[in-house]
């Protein structure tokens, strides 16, 4: 069903929700929450999209030690429910996105933001980059 699912350890199936569009896509964990964010050439405008972990797999997508998919979330290592269209906010420029990120009380790394800079500079649409804040500290 996911691809290339075994062994990694970020909710990276939340992704696909996503894979029709063009768009820069960057996305980090932070917490239970998984943070996605990109440059839309389509709007000319950021989005930003937070969702929960799973709190049953704690984002595998797997029930613990098997490979039977969670029941919590169907695999999608994310809670659906909050997987809404309202929850996604989009045409945003990057002071309010910082801006946002700031009120969830969720951290916005100078490098991710470089990126994103660099996405809206050269109008990207085919990236897709996944970091990992927690090897960084
Ligand atoms: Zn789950």
């Amino acid at each position: 069903m996911l691809i290339g699912r075994k062994g990694r350890q970020a909710p990276c199936p939340a992704l696909y929700q996503y894979r029709t569009s063009w768009m820069s896509r960057r996305w980090y964990r932070y917490g239970d929450r998984v943070i996605f964010m990109g440059w839309e050439p389509a709007e000319q405008g950021f989005y930003l999209n937070v969702v929960d972990l799973c709190g049953e797999c704690g984002g595998t997508g797997e029930v613990d030690g098997t490979e039977e998919v969670c029941p919590g979330c169907a695999g999608e290592g994310i809670q659906l429910a909050t997987m809404h269209p309202s929850a996604r906010k989009s045409g945003l420029t990057l002071e309010t996105l910082e801006g946002l990120l700031a009120e969830m009380d969720v951290s916005f790394p100078y490098f991710v933001k470089a990126d994103l800079e660099e996405d809206q500079r050269t109008n990207a649409g085919l990236i897709l980059h996944e970091y990992d804040l927690e090897s960084e500290t």
